[in-house]
């Protein structure tokens, strides 16, 4: 497939970000101009993310540090994917969220009722918790084991969360520790998961063939785009290199070096 040929029809753009537009603080030097071209050419472009840790607001913040202007408008998060799922699936319920107090702000803004009392509880929301207490895994752990049928929900699936020195723990190993308690595991809800891309095409009104998945990672960016019937883009400006891919079962449409190449792509159209 040529990259060219592949973008006519590609009317939204949804973007992993570390590894994609830039690597932990730094920006890719080609990011501002590709995101000011896909505007220019009638496109539009969304910010992808698994961490639900961090609000939508945070994001805007660290993006606007690196001088890219965003707003509310211009994210797909974990959280609000599974403020969605949600709202299809358990409407009404009360959650017990083992998160952050961002994803629960997040959740309550979208019309959820939250406790901390097990038992009020309905469904259990797990999120990237870089606020976790051994009293969350404790009610968690009692919820999982005395009510075996309770919904169990997490927001990623990510097991590692990258840092300057590494990296901690992220929601899917915390879910793990909980396995080993009580055998179950989660519904998982970020990439990948179609429901990210799914959530982005229903709210901008477009179809799989109108919207492209670009990011770094195979297992989890492209897989999402796979699931969802969206076109891939691997870019190897981050995790996957050569061989990981060769080695992929799972195989992106299109490969590039890096993002830049769709802005000199579209310029050129
Ligand atoms: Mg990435």
């Amino acid at each position: 497939m040529e990259l060219a040929n592949a973008l006519q029809t590609i009317k939204l753009y949804l973007f992993d970000m570390d590894g994609t537009l830039y690597l932990g603080d730094r920006l890719y030097d080609f990011t501002i101009d590709l995101l000011q071209t896909i505007r220019a050419t009638g496109g539009r472009y969304l910010f992808m993310t698994n961490n639900s840790s961090k609000s939508v607001e945070d994001y805007i913040r660290k993006l606007e540090k690196m001088g890219i202007a965003a707003t509310r408008e211009d994210f797909i998060t974990s959280s609000q994917a599974t403020a969605y799922y949600l709202h299809k699936h358990h409407e009404g319920q009360t959650l017990y969220v083992c998160g952050t107090e961002s994803l629960k702000a997040e959740l309550r803004r979208e019309g959820f009722a939250l406790t901390e009392n097990t038992d009020d509880t309905d469904c259990i929301v797990m999120g990237f918790d870089t606020e976790l207490t051994f009293r969350k895994l404790h009610d968690v752990s009692y919820l999982l084991l005395t009510r075996p049928e309770i919904p169990y929900i997490a927001t990623n699936p990510d097991l590692v969360c990258p840092t300057e020195f590494g990296s901690v723990p992220d929601c899917g190993s915390v879910c793990q520790m909980l396995q080993n308690v009580s055998g179950r595991l989660p519904v998982v809800i970020g990439k990948p998961s179609a429901l990210m891309p799914q959530l982005a095409m229903e709210k901008w009104g477009v179809t799989g063939s109108q919207t492209c998945v670009i990011g770094d990672r195979i297992y989890t960016d492209i897989k999402s785009g796979l699931n969802a019937g969206t076109l891939t883009v691997l870019v190897l400006s981050g995790e996957t290199t050569r061989e990981i891919l060769e080695a992929s079962e799972e195989k992106p449409h299109l490969v590039l070096s890096d993002a830049g190449e769709i802005r000199d792509t579209l310029q050129n159209l």
